[in-house]
Parts: structure tokens; sequence; C-alpha cells
């Protein structure tokens, strides 16, 4: 493009930038306008997904006919993973409105092992994913010149420069996460020095711990931007410490793209409610009030290919209020991760195990450790040690367990020389799986291999 002024936006850059306004201007604008905006997308999406898709007709004519003719949209039944798996063909929706040749699909490891397929629109999906892009930069302050680096499961690439609709320069530089050690990709990050860093919230925190303690000295940051894992508090402080950055978290799928995005203000997260609608339930499917847990359904209101309704995404949220940022979105203070990575407690509850290398150190002088849950609820914790432990400390440690989680936890502590079987668990401390515990650790290394990990949290982030 020439270099003139005023600048002459791309066509794609152009629609990305309007279409950013318009979601915008929505956020900023009253409540009530954006369920009457909601409501009447949701409108068209149901006409069209029970018109087009024999799966969905059955489910909505079955909910139109309990309501008594009345369609309530909270009286159509969640729609699961397994319904996808099951009923990939007759959840298509194809109509003329729609060119064949731009749905494309997305696949996703799903808990069970067995991969979700979902179609996508790519005309209205792409065009949506790239104006977020734009507001994601414009909450997150990010409309200087900026060199960005990104460290994830990519191949390493030369350095690209290139320039905004704006005049800014942006330059990315692209390292793969499991190539490098975390001391190779902090020495690359000092000859780099990016105002941007991309990458999960656990490389954030090794590459930040390292900077603190090698003697480097400081290595200052704007944002580091997170994607694909919780992010707690811990690893907000020590990003902080390392290099004075703000971490900007943001919550994807591969399902239906972006769902939200963090506040300008604060480190809750904002749905964005122009593309999808969250509902976030109680176990018995009531809407969680601010503070409380539920799981997530998602709503993808562009979703003409595949229309996902009341998706049950297996994440878990604390639902949030009103915030007073200026925008008028709905609140997720955090998502707490996948629900197979709770403990189930005695009186039926999801708690997420709260347990730091402290709580077992305290103890004894245990390395690592993971815990699983079988069906019956029985805990088996495996854990590695600088020296064989003694009965008596392995007793310990089950007290220290059931004192931390729940009295009323079946524990039983097992040592072993290695998590190796495990290790696919990288960033997930506790597992639930079904049936009983396995009569050898191998036997449950097998049964843990035939069933994949879920991922932590959101699948896909391109920054
Ligand atoms: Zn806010």
């Amino acid at each position: 493009m020439l270099n003139v002024f005023p600048r002459i936006p791309s066509p794609q850059t152009a629609q990305a930038l309007h279409l950013a306004e318009q979601l915008e201007s929505l956020a900023r604008g009253p409540v009530a306008a954006q369920r009457a905006v909601q409501g009447r997308q949701l409108a068209a999406l149901l006409r069209h997904a029970r018109a087009h898709a024999p799966f969905w007709r059955a489910r909505i004519d079955e909910a139109t006919r309990r309501g008594n003719g009345q369609l309530q949209f909270d009286a159509l039944p969640v729609l699961t993973r397994a319904d996808l798996q099951t009923h990939f063909e007759q959840l298509r929706a194809r109509s003329d409105e729609l060119d064949a040749r731009a749905i494309s699909t997305a696949r996703t490891s799903g808990s069970t092992g067995v991969p979700v397929a979902v179609e996508r629109y790519a005309p209205l999906h792409e065009a949506l994913y790239r104006a977020v892009m734009a507001l994601e930069d414009r909450w997150s302050g990010r409309d200087g010149d900026t060199v960005t680096a990104v460290v994830r499961d990519a191949p390493d690439r030369a350095p690209t420069a290139g320039e905004t609709w704006d005049g800014h320069r942006r330059a990315t530089h692209v390292r793969n996460l499991i190539a490098h050690t975390p001391q190779a990709l902090l020495d690359w990050l000092r000859a780099v020095r990016p105002t941007d860093l991309v990458t999960t919230p656990a490389m954030a925190r090794r590459i930040a711990a390292l900077a603190l303690d090698d003697g480097g000295g400081p290595l200052p940051m704007q944002r580091v931007l997170t994607f694909g894992e919780v992010v707690d508090a811990d690893t907000r402080h020590l990003v902080r410490a390392a290099f004075g950055a703000r971490i900007v978290d943001r919550y994807t799928c591969e399902e239906t793209g972006w769902i939200a995005l963090q506040c300008p203000r604060h480190d809750h997260l904002h749905v964005l409610s122009g593309s999808v609608l969250v509902e976030i339930v109680d176990d018995a499917g009531r809407p969680c009030r601010p503070g409380e847990v539920g799981q997530v359904l998602l709503t993808g209101l562009h979703s003409f290919a595949m229309p996902l309704l009341r998706y049950a995404l297996g994440d878990l949220a604390e639902a949030g209020g009103p915030c007073d940022c200026g925008l008028h979105l709905p609140v997720i203070r955090r998502v707490l991760g996948r629900e197979r990575s709770f403990l189930r407690m005695p009186d039926g509850r999801l708690r997420l195990a709260r347990l730091t290398g402290e709580h077992w150190r305290a103890v004894a002088p245990v390395r690592e450790y993971r815990l699983v849950q079988y069906g019956d609820g029985l805990v088996e914790a495996f854990v590695t040690a600088a020296r064989p432990l003694s009965p008596a400390e392995l007793d310990a440690l089950g007290a220290m367990l059931r004192t931390t989680l729940d009295p009323g936890l079946q524990i039983v502590v097992t040592p072993c020389d290695s998590l190796a079987p495990l290790a696919r668990w990288k960033h997930i401390d506790v597992l639930r799986v079904d049936g009983p515990r396995p009569a050898t650790a191998a036997d449950l290394a097998r049964q843990l291999t035939r069933d994949p990990p879920p991922p932590a949290t959101g699948t896909r982030h391109d920054p």
C-alpha cells in the first residue's frame, strides 16, 4: 500500500475495524440493547437450525411442545460433546444462503479421546475473528509500535515486519515451545527485547521465574498475552515482578473462536456478547449468581454451518457482577478449568484442589505429585521424592491431604520412581477417571493412554 496520509486500510482491515466498531458500541451500550440484539440474532439462528438441521428440528419442536407452543431458550437440553460425536451429520445446517465451499471443519481432542469436529462458516467466523483481534488491541492498549515474541506450539519463524492500518510498525518473532529450554528462550527474549510476549501461562511463569533468578538484568515488557490454560494470581504477580508487565488473558475455543476478552481495567473477562451467548449454570441448570461456580454453556451466535446451542464446553467458570470500566458486557470472574481436573467431594461438589509444593514439602521431601480420583471417589496420590519415604511419612501425606482437601475423602499415597506414565498431564495436578482403581499402576497408565487428557481450558489462540 502507498505510504500516504490519511491511511487507506486494505478491504480486509477496513472490514475488521468496522466490525470492531460495532462490537465496541454494543459493549458500551445499555444491557437492554445488548439483550435485544442477542435475541434477534438468536431467533435467526434458531429458525435456521430448525429449518436445516434434523437434530435441531427434533430438539426445538420437542422443547416447544413442552412449552405449550412457546420455545424458551433455556428449555433446550444441553448439547454435549457426545452429541457432537454421534450426530455430526444431523447437526449440519445447509441452506442456499451459505456457500458450501466456504465451510471449514475445526477439530478438538475431547476428554474421551474421541475428537470433536465442528463446521464453521468462514466468511462470518474469520471476519469476526479478525475484528475481535482489533478489539483486543484496543482494550489491552496495544496501539503503538510493537515487537511481539510468540512462544507456542508452532515452528520457529524468522521475524516478520508489518505495518498496521494506522501506520504503526509491528514485528513478530516466533519460537517453538518445546524445541528450546526455558533458559534458551529467556536469552532469546533478551536479544529480541519484545514489547509483548504471547505464550501459555505455564511458560510465562517459568520464564519469569528464571528472569528473576539468573542475574541477566531486567527484561521490561508491556504485556504478556496468555492462552490455553488457567491464569492464577501467582502467575500474574510473577510476570509483573519479572517484566513489569500486565497479563492479558483471553478465553477462546476451537469450536466458536473468541469467547471473552480481559477487561481493560481489571483481571476478569468480558463475554463477547456480539458473537457468543455464555451461560454459567449450576448442577440443577439454574443460572449462577455472581461469585458462584458452574459449567459453561456456549451458544455461537454465528454458528450457521453447524448450530451450537447451549454447548457444554467442559469448562467451569465463576460468574461475575457488573463492571465499572464502561463495558456493559457480562463478566466471567475467572475460568477455573476443565471439569475433569476437579475433585468430587464426598457431598458431590466439585472442588479445585489447591495444593502447592509447600503443602507436600512441609511433610516429606516430595518432588512431584499427581492426584487421580477414581469412579468410586477414591483418590490416589502418586508422588516422587528425593529419597525413599517411610510408611509414617506416607501416612502423614495422606493426613495432610485429608486436612487440606476434605476429611471425608478416601486417600492412598503411592510412591513411585517416576511420574513419566502420567507425564501427559504436565499442567494438570488432578485427574478424574471413570471406573475403579486399576490393580497396578501400569494398568492405570495403560488406561490413561487410551483416555488422553483434556486440554486445560479453551483450546486455541492465534496471536
Ligand atoms: Zn470491565
